[in-house]
């Protein structure tokens, strides 16, 4: 383990939730909730005005609706979240090519690696000029944590939060993890947490006393042995770039095209298998399945559809590449046959996300969308969900504040206004359309194009 707290671990303070705050002049300082809203939906995030009132991540949304009746709940804006999260990830990759995104709004970053901090002090100065950065491009706060681990930087952003920088010096490790509980150390949930409770384990500082044959003897060799480490503050588990990338996929070259289309399906069916095999191998599920189908002039073709939730079924899989297959024209013949999986979930926030998107596309079907888009089928009844970007005709651009029975109440307002006045029209008012998102900070999108007020974010399967 290095002997420099040159590891840092970035954690945007409620990230969902403050990126509706700085686009939402209205919700600035407010409890608002973000997730799903359907019966069966949780909450994603949780603004800190809301979690004084106890709602917290993964909570189900009515225990939330209980606990702030009051509270604005929207639906998520993935689309969003991901352009102003690449914002995020390009200004830690100028820091070190070693960046390891666990989830949108959460990363690694070894500084060390990247010739950008050597000691403490230059540590410091490194966190304090992110989180300064960060705060320019994108308007929004995050924390860091510094350490000489991975396990102790996560940690450190943790106390540091919201809108702060720790160091934890190297030396100090063991004196400040001994009082924590031991949920803290990574791996310990909610079972192994109980089982170490049960054999009188309630701190880090005890399972470093209880010893490694103790912790072997209650949890097995693998694990027990990673967590007495852990409690001594050993961690040598590396930065590792371009995780999230990561996908599974298989496919096969044939010699002579296929032409049948019974065989072209029964090929996607076994590619769909292997595919599956290799990705329990990994330990992982994914939520996108993508087919890749290579005709007889070499036009390449990809399609695509995302799942409810991550899956590792191969029925599930199967499914739906033979879906996807429908949509393709086979006829001529297939050189190349391709099936994926992305999207991929070994991590809890991924999780949640999938829950509360689950949730999302029952309101909104263009968050199924199969790719590429050709057409948006035409919807009998046109949906508002909450949150999402309006424009009006005479009124300009506002967002859904709510919506029901033939009506849509707009909030009329955007991230550089004042907080603006609310209108109800009907739900099929031919002047209003969907919009896409304006950028948080004026000018402060992708390229730095346009002035003030310049176009849209990019963003991908919003409206
Ligand atoms: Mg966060």
């Amino acid at each position: 383990m290095r002997n420099t707290p040159t590891i840092l671990h970035l954690d945007m303070d409620a990230f969902f939730a403050s990126v509706e705050q700085a686009s939402k002049p209205s919700l600035r300082g407010k409890a608002v909730i973000v997730g799903g809203l359907g019966p069966r939906g949780v909450v994603s995030t949780s603004s800190y005005e809301a979690r004084t009132f106890g709602v917290y991540s993964a909570m189900p949304m009515a225990q939330a609706r209980r606990l702030a009746p009051n509270a604005a709940y929207l639906v998520p804006r993935f689309g969003l979240y991901r352009s102003i999260s690449e914002q995020v990830m390009a200004l830690l990759r100028e820091l070190s090519p070693l960046v390891e995104p666990l989830s949108l709004d959460e990363a690694f970053v070894d500084l060390e690696a990247g010739g950008t901090a050597w000691d403490e002090g230059s540590a410091r100065l490194a966190g304090a000029k992110l989180r300064a950065d960060i705060r320019a491009v994108t308007g929004l706060t995050g924390s860091v944590g510094l350490a000489a681990s991975k396990m102790l930087a996560k940690i450190a952003s943790e106390q540091a939060k919201p809108d702060g920088l720790v160091v934890i010096e190297p030396g100090t490790e063991r004196a400040l993890l001994g009082p924590m509980p031991v949920r803290t150390l990574p791996g310990v949930g909610p079972a192994t947490g109980d089982q170490l409770r049960r054999a009188g384990i309630a701190t880090v500082e005890e399972i470093a006393e209880a010893g490694e044959d103790e912790l072997v003897r209650l949890l097995g060799k693998a694990h027990g042995h990673a967590l007495y480490a852990m409690a001594l503050a050993h961690d040598e588990r590396p930065v590792v770039a371009e995780r999230e990338t990561k996908s599974v996929s298989v496919e096969d070259t044939y010699d002579v095209d296929i032409h049948d289309r019974v065989r072209v399906g029964l090929e996607v069916q076994r590619l769909a298998d292997r595919c599956v095999r290799r990705l329990r191998g990994a330990g992982l599920s994914g939520r996108t399945i993508v087919l890749k189908v290579r005709r007889y002039d070499f036009s390449t073709l990809t399609r695509s559809e995302t799942l409810r939730g991550p899956t590792d079924d191969p029925a599930v899989v199967r499914e739906a590449a033979a879906r996807l297959l429908d949509s393709v024209d086979t006829t001529g013949g297939v050189r190349l046959l391709g099936v994926g999986v992305s999207g991929l979930a070994d991590y809890t926030q991924e999780d949640l996300f999938a829950q509360a998107a689950g949730d999302l596309a029952d309101a909104a079907p263009e968050e199924a969308v199969a790719e590429p888009v050709e057409e948006r089928p035409a919807v009998a009844e046109r949906h508002w969900p909450a949150g999402h970007d309006v424009r009006h005709a005479e009124h300009g651009h506002g967002w859904v504040q709510g919506s029901g029975l033939g009506r849509v109440t707009v909030r009329f307002e955007t991230p550089g206004s004042e907080p603006g006045r609310v209108r109800t029209f009907r739900a099929d008012d031919p002047g209003l359309e969907p919009a896409d998102p304006l950028p948080l900070v004026p000018g402060g999108a992708e390229g730095g194009g346009g002035g003030p007020g310049a176009g849209p974010v990019a963003v991908r399967g919003s409206g």
